[in-house]
């Protein structure tokens, strides 16, 4: 039996995800932060073992505009769903309807999933929807995805559709000029409409709207798109508004009218009405940064000095003893002694100095998860918007940004959300720059082991280096490579929610996963190789003595370029190369190559550092080129070798630069 293909389509924010994830019983990420779901997703329903659903981004409108809007728009039009589900957010139902009326005009078969009705009532506002479906001419189950309220009644609802699809009605608002100019273009564009499969209605209201992408689809003869034109420039003339506002004032009188007093009496909910006296402190023009430092610098507080710390303690005990006995183990089989070094002092002792740091990342992504569902997060890009404006970025690269905290794999596919061609690559070459969670391995050893009474202060210093480097960057790029205007970007901000636990969890669960993963992976193979390289010399002769080693010859002609930054030591070198491979084998190399266990490589650090060039140490790690799954996925989204190439060397660069400077001024005063 074939599928039924279901499109989830929706505005950001209104609980798309939620739904889906209620529906098909997946784990996707939601998250209080418009832009979280960047692709589209696909599930089974649970109950509906015969259909598909797709989870589209969210959006505003069906124009081209952004990435989402693209990727939403091409989906009904070609693959054609059965059904759209177009969940609305009860709560903002005037501007959510906005993008109902568009979807009404593709003539899909479609059913409006009312969503946050639990605010809704909770606020003691109503909102009749039987009434309103009349209006409308379309379905409507009141739900709440997040309490799992109305799910039932919505598959039933699905279901009724699938067996006998009920054909939309044409929606009928258009009026006068623009009412004419509609129809005269729909005449002239029949037949190519026909031919390329769209929808009449839809593709003339684009035309009406000036929609490029739609006037190219269509084949239209040169003279059709001349007479086009004429017809707009009259209807603007008559209207005497622009083509894009004719259309959406139309629209929204239109919503107006049917959601009048006696269909939706909505005043501010409690949680808007909240939101507004939070966000006097936490958006306040001058407190608002100085907050978000205080509140980072509590967070890091506590997952190093307090929770985390204590934490990885334990798990390093644990690790250590592990690692005693397994060698005692492999002592009494009389493996040989290679084996026996390299099971020990490679795996163990690479794989274990990595896996230490666990509890750190889960609690760091226990309160970073808490901030984004909160709602808070949004608030800071809110809050940042200016100062990245001054840096020739729209707001809209926040998130990205924001997402490279965490990695910045996914965070240099975000930028696909950017409209703008300079706005993403500007953005791609400086998200690495935000310090993702693999980095924090090196943090906690280079803490421990120099600055263990001040680790919130360097850590929030390292983060702010990262930020500070991004800055000026981008003044630097804006005035040179990417001239030009950024796009400008309105922000919403969703009402600050209850973190949901469940939410909560599963981000931990990711972020430790992923972490396991990589350390049994990527690092497990790394610490191997280090091993070799550092047991063996170029002759293949089994060392005692590793500073003759092939790793030796290689780190030291590295280590003279490293000079000038305060780590003339092959080991550090060796680090900073293997860390390419993933950050955490900076960590993983470092033990591998001082021969020890965690308490061991804190004590072994002062060998290769001072604590001024561990500082300046921490600064290149910060800043140079991101790992390779990341200079995979700048590749990937730049589609060209030269431009990430150039991407990494100028992060290499400005990492030497930095490190340089700070190794150098600080020698003078230290
Ligand atoms: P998406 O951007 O449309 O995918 O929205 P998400 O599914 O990520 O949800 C956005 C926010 O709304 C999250 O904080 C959810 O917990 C919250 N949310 C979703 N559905 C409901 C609901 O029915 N009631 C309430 N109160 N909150 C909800
Ligand atoms: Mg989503």
């Amino acid at each position: 039996m074939t599928q039924a293909l279901l499109a989830l389509a929706g505005n950001q924010n209104s609980g798309k995800t939620t739904l889906f994830n209620v529906l098909t019983g997946s784990n996707q990420h939601v998250g209080n932060f418009p832009g979280v779901t960047v692709e589209k997703k696909v599930g089974q329903i649970k109950a509906l073992k015969e259909a598909a659903l797709v989870d589209l981004p969210g959006i505003y409108s069906l124009s081209p505009y952004t990435n989402e809007e693209i990727v939403t728009r091409d989906f009904i039009l070609k693959e054609h769903p059965q059904l759209i589900i177009n969940i609305v957010d009860a709560t903002n139902i005037e501007r959510n309807l906005y993008l109902t009326l568009q979807l009404m005009e593709l003539q899909v078969p479609m059913i409006i999933a009312l969503n946050m009705m639990d605010e809704v009532i909770q606020s003691g506002n109503s909102i009749d929807t039987e009434r309103l479906s009349k209006e409308l001419g379309i379905e409507i189950i009141p739900i709440s995805a997040a309490h799992k309220q109305g799910i039932n009644e919505l598959i039933r609802a699905i279901k009724k559709m699938l067996k006998q699809p009920q054909a939309i009605p044409k929606p009928d608002f258009c009026t006068g000029e623009v009412h004419r100019a509609l129809h005269a273009i729909a005449h002239i564009i029949e037949d190519h409409a026909k031919q390329n499969e769209y929808p009449l209605r839809f593709a003339a209201t684009k035309l009406v709207e000036g929609d490029q992408v739609m006037q190219e689809a269509l084949q239209l003869h040169e003279d059709d798109i001349h007479i086009i034109e004429e017809i707009v420039r009259s209807m603007e003339h008559a209207l005497s508004t622009d083509r894009e506002a004719a259309l959406a004032d139309m629209r929204y009188s239109y919503i107006e009218a049917i959601c009048n007093d006696s269909v939706c009496r909505l005043q501010e909910t409690y949680s808007q009405q909240r939101s507004e006296k939070i966000d006097r402190w936490l958006t306040h023009k001058y407190l608002g940064i100085p907050i978000f430092i205080g509140i980072m610098l509590t967070i890091f507080y506590i997952t190093f000095s307090v929770v985390g710390g204590v934490l990885q303690e334990w798990l390093e005990i644990g690790i250590e003893a592990f690692s005693e006995q397994f060698s005692l183990l492999l002592s009494n089989m009389h493996v040989s002694t290679w084996l026996h070094e390299l099971l020990i002092n490679g795996v163990c002792s690479g794989v274990g100095s990595v896996l230490s740091f666990l509890p750190i990342i889960v609690i760091l992504f226990f309160f970073l998860s808490l901030l984004e569902d909160s709602g808070y997060m949004a608030r800071v890009a809110f809050v940042m918007d200016r100062s990245l404006r001054k840096i020739g970025l729209s707001g809209r690269s926040f998130v990205p940004m924001l997402i490279g905290f965490g990695c910045s794999v996914p965070a240099i596919m975000a930028t696909r959300t950017l409209s703008s061609e300079r706005d993403r690559k500007m953005t791609i070459l400086l998200t690495p720059f935000m310090s993702c969670s693999a980095k924090l391995p090196i943090y906690g050893m280079i803490t421990a082991a120099f600055f263990p009474s001040h680790t919130a202060i360097i850590l929030v210093s390292v983060y702010l280096l990262g930020i500070l480097v991004a800055i000026i960057s981008g003044f630097l790029l804006k005035k040179t490579v990417f001239q030009g205007e950024c796009v400008p970007f309105v922000m919403e901000l969703p009402a600050y929610r209850i973190p949901a636990a469940k939410s909560v969890i599963l981000h931990m669960w990711d972020k430790a996963k992923d972490f396991l993963h990589r350390a049994f992976t990527v690092i497990f193979a790394a610490s191997i190789l280090i091993w070799f390289l550092q047991s063996f010399d170029w002759q293949l002769h089994y060392l005692n003595d590793s500073s003759q080693s092939i790793l030796a010859s290689i780190g030291s002609m590295l280590a003279q370029i490293l000079a000038p930054l305060g780590f003339n030591d092959w080991r550090a070198a060796t680090a900073l190369i293997s860390g390419i491979t993933a950050k955490e084998s900076v960590v993983s190399t470092l033990s591998v190559l001082t021969q020890g266990n965690d308490a061991m490589l804190t004590q072994a650090l002062p060998q290769i550092f001072t604590p001024l060039s561990a500082y300046s140490f921490l600064a290149f790690t910060v800043l140079y080129m991101p790992c390779i799954a990341a200079f995979a996925a700048t590749k990937r989204e730049l589609c060209s070798w030269r431009e990430a190439l150039l991407t990494a060397a100028y992060q290499t660069t400005a990492a030497y630069i930095v490190a340089l400077l700070i190794y150098q001024i600080g020698s003078l005063f230290l």
